[in-house]
């Protein structure tokens, strides 16, 4: 069901128009767009950085490792999903890596700023885009599956995006997050990519219950090689220093290989049950109550 950013009403159909009040949502580089104002520079996110991230991500562990946790979340979670909707797309690189392995799924990406979503487009074949503030979602009981990964730390109504993802999820539907965690390992980096906070495990859970969800299963991440993470950290934040900020993600292509086959196997411990108490970030998989068509079964850990 649709939901009019306008006036709230819910209306079915293909079209956008809103019965009520008319409200149209306009296109923005082919995009519908259901944002009401351009974020302020630097607000989120800055957009000068979606071309180093388009151009860095395919070549990072980090990133190729969180594509593969997310696929497992999916398959070993939402095995019988039909719909997976992306918040905060950025670039695309996630929805991209579903793409390649869910030939079944229908998918939907959404993304504030423009620049995103102009890389996004280019690098999607199949899943439609929008425009769109995460605070404000504009629709109610529709998708099987929405995600959120390394989104909510940029935005300081964090609750209000959870209960905006928990009202577009069908009933008996699910959420996957990732956010980044531990509030000591706070660094210039997390100034640079404009975040707000990083996140405690307990402050996690008691938000994403808050907004409705059940929570179904969470683990650290980034949680074997935590140790080098600290230090690199440690280093990093040392005054004086010539700073990278994307350094940590531009690894030689030995090392980028062998942490990327130690994150595999970190994987392979959280497929057996194994939950990580600490690492540098957090994996949520929540459900929405209510029984609506099966997507979801149960972990049996
Ligand atoms: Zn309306």
């Amino acid at each position: 069901m649709k939901v009019c950013i306008a006036c709230g009403t819910r209306f079915d159909g293909s079209g956008w128009q809103c019965p009520l009040c008319h409200f149209s949502p306009k296109s923005v580089g082919g995009c519908l767009s259901f944002i009401n104002e351009i974020p302020d520079r630097g607000e989120f996110y800055r957009p000068e950085y979606f071309k180093q991230l388009y151009a860095l991500e395919a070549s990072s562990f980090w990133f190729r490792s969180r594509n593969s946790l997310i696929n497992w979340a999916l398959r070993r979670f939402f095995p019988e999903a039909r719909s997976f909707f992306e918040i905060g797309c950025g670039t695309g690189f996630v929805l991209s890596g579903i793409e390649s392995k869910f030939h079944n799924l229908s998918l939907y990406g959404s993304e504030i700023h423009e620049a995103g979503l102009f890389y996004a487009s280019r690098r999607l074949r199949n899943a439609q885009l929008f425009q769109m503030d995460g605070r404000l979602i504009p629709f109610e009981d529709e998708f099987d599956v929405m995600g959120a990964f390394d989104v909510l730390e940029h935005v300081r109504e964090d609750e209000r995006v959870l209960m905006q993802i928990c009202q577009a999820v069908v009933p008996g539907g699910g959420m996957i997050l990732t956010v980044p965690q531990h509030p000591f390992l706070w660094s210039r980096l997390d100034d640079l990519a404009c975040h707000v906070r990083r996140y405690c495990a307990g402050d996690l859970r008691a938000r994403v219950r808050h907004a409705g969800f059940e929570i179904v299963r969470m683990t650290s991440f980034v949680s074997i090689i935590f140790p080098l993470m600290l230090l690199s950290r440690l280093f990093k934040n040392r005054p004086g220093r010539n700073f990278d900020p994307v350094a940590e993600l531009k690894l030689g292509h030995p090392l980028d290989l062998v942490l990327e086959k130690a994150l595999d196997l970190e994987r392979a411990l959280i497929n057996c049950g194994i939950s990580f108490p600490a690492g540098g970030s957090l994996l949520l998989i929540a459900r929405k109550p209510g029984s609506g068509r099966k997507t979801y079964i149960e972990d049996t850990f």
